[in-house]
């Protein structure tokens, strides 16, 4: 099925019962690897609300449940000129066993400055859960990615909790983008 959102076309690409399945997986997963660990899972928002919720219904071990947002500044340089800092986190990490969710990992310099900041706290361990990942944009390897949904191609994607434009985290399913020739 096709929809629009402003000026792009997109088709449908994952469906949700497809996502679930995955998910269920990544949680099954996760309660094997964190049995007797009582690990902190932060969701980084917007895009992973869906996601997370989701996986959080999977999880049957017991967990502390953060959320967290990107504020970016200018205060400082980086590659794209601008540092993102992670605000909202209300749970002390110190020796504390971490698991980010994120909803897609594309450059990786967002999830780059993520593990930077967690790290200043000093926890036990770091893991990644990313619904998506695309291989191929990737700038370095992460070793803390070790949980993964769905590797996918460079197109763009929206639904279940990402977005164009800020419209479409609502939609259920997940939709890829018609690229149309004067775009290539
Ligand atoms: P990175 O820093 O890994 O390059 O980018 C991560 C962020 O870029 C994601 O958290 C997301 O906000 C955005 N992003 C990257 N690829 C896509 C995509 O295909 N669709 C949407 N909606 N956002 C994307």
């Amino acid at each position: 099925m096709k929809i629009e959102i402003e000026d792009k076309e997109f088709t449908c690409f994952l469906e949700y019962e497809q996502i679930r399945k995955r998910t269920r997986l990544l949680a099954i997963q996760m309660n094997v690897d964190y049995d007797n660990r009582l690990p902190v899972v932060i969701a980084v928002l917007n895009g992973s609300f869906l996601f997370m919720a989701d996986l959080m219904k999977e999880v049957t071990i017991p967990v502390e449940v953060a959320f967290v947002k990107l504020a970016s500044y200018h205060g400082g340089e980086s590659t794209s000129g601008t540092v993102k800092k992670m605000i909202g986190l209300e749970i002390d990490l110190k020796g504390r066993d971490v698991i980010i969710v994120e909803d897609i990992v594309d450059t990786g310099i967002t999830l780059s400055y993520l593990l930077e900041q967690v790290r200043e706290q000093e926890p036990a361990s770091v893991a990644v859960c990313t619904l998506l990942i695309k291989p191929d944009s990737l700038q370095k390897e992460f070793d803390e990615i070790a949980y993964v949904g769905f590797e996918i191609g460079n197109e763009f994607v929206v639904g279940y909790g990402l977005d164009y434009k800020g419209l479409g985290r609502n939609l259920k399913d997940i939709y890829q983008a018609i690229v149309v020739p004067s775009e290539t």
